[in-house]
């Protein structure tokens, strides 16, 4: 076994505290990368405090993982040692059922294996995230980065960069479509860079005024604040997409009602709860409400590879693991700009 270092929450109660643990040796398939560095996502706040469903403690939450690769399996050919890796929210799936061979590995018929909070496919362990020194990841989920990128900033494309890239792709989102952003915080951040590379006509609806400056300079086109009626009002009718980003409770129909016709509300945001619709919030102009899940491997290094080439990276606050509980209380006030990235070399 590999001896790791990490922060885990011992239960839903606790804070994140330093934990020392033992990963899996590296097999004929696996890659070991030393972690540099780790994004904070949402998802990680909503897994320590059983939001979803009721997680696996000790937990080492994490799932934006960049680092560099310190040991290889005999069968593995596309890293070596010294190489820089990445991992995002997954880190296994069955590989041969239909979605799998289709590449939508996050669609897993079987289910897909969650880089932590997840047991692994032999059920013989937890898995365990990137809050910690090393991980060991088999080949095929392991994600190839180009030299030179501002490491600490690529690491938020893992999990808030591919979750905001797929839906606005596979909806063909671009030129001469309005596209609203719902909610300016990690991935919705992210979604306003990508619906401006792609030529979309960017709105950012927040309830935050104090960011309409910061929407400006990410490229948006627009600012809506969501709690000022005369606003809301003016936008009704207006949108041909909303990528939903949301992490807390929030008014679907209200929502839906800023559509025009044919339009689609993409959910990618997970709150708690789950939403009231209205189904007159749907037939009233042919209207969609649509999900999405992160991407699949082929789509998110497709994704690393377009950043690479168009220079879109995350703005990021690096801090030190020891203020990663405080980040969480800014991150529940919506008081993030745009994403928390963990220094590993703090741990
Ligand atoms: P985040 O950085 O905390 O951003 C969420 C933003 O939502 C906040 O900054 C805030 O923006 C807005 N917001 C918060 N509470 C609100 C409320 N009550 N009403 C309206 N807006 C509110 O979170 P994140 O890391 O981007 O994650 C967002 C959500 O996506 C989480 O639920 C996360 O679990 C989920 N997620 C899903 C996937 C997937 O595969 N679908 C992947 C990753 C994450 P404003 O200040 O602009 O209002
Ligand atoms: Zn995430």
């Amino acid at each position: 076994m590999i001896k790791a270092k990490a922060y885990a929450a011992r239960d839903e109660k606790t804070d994140l505290a330093p934990w020392d643990f033992e990963r899996r040796e590296v097999g004929p398939h696996d890659v070991q990368f030393d972690i540099l560095y780790c994004g904070v996502c949402h998802s990680d706040l909503h897994q320590i405090k059983n939001d979803w469903f009721p997680g696996i403690f000790p937990m080492v939450p994490g799932h934006e993982i960049v680092g560099r690769v310190v040991k290889v399996g005999n069968h593995v050919t596309k890293f070596k040692v010294g190489d820089l890796a990445a991992t995002g929210c997954m880190v296994d799936s069955c590989q041969v059922c239909e979605n799998c061979k289709q590449d939508l590995e996050q669609y897993c018929l079987e289910g897909s294996t969650q880089t932590y909070n997840s047991m692994e496919r032999d059920g013989s362990m937890p898995t365990y995230g990137g809050y910690s020194s090393t991980i060991v990841v088999r080949e095929e989920f392991v994600l190839s980065l180009k030299e030179g990128v501002d490491l600490a900033a690529v690491a938020p494309l893992l999990c808030a960069g591919i979750t905001t890239y797929s839906p606005l792709r596979h909806w063909k989102v671009g030129k001469g479509h309005k596209l609203a952003v719902l909610g300016l915080g990690g991935l919705g951040h992210m979604g306003v860079k990508f619906g401006v590379a792609f030529g979309a006509e960017v709105t950012v609806l927040s309830t935050s005024p104090a960011k309409e400056e910061d929407a400006k300079k990410l490229g948006a086109h627009h600012f809506v604040v969501t709690k000022d009626p005369e606003q809301i009002k003016a936008a009704m009718g207006t949108f041909d997409f909303i990528l939903d980003t949301v992490s807390a409770p929030h008014d679907f129909n209200m929502y839906l009602s800023l559509l025009r016709t044919n339009g689609v509300m993409i959910c990618v945001g997970v709150p708690p709860e789950p939403a009231q619709v209205a189904a007159f919030s749907l037939l009233g102009g042919r209207k969609s409400l649509a999900g999405s899940g992160i991407g699949g491997i082929k789509e998110t290094q497709e994704m690393l590879d377009f950043c690479a080439e168009n220079n879109i990276v995350s703005d990021i606050e690096l801090i030190d693991i020891k203020d990663v509980t405080e980040s969480y209380k800014r991150m529940e006030k919506g008081d993030v700009r745009y994403r928390f990235v963990i220094d590993m070399k703090t741990l």
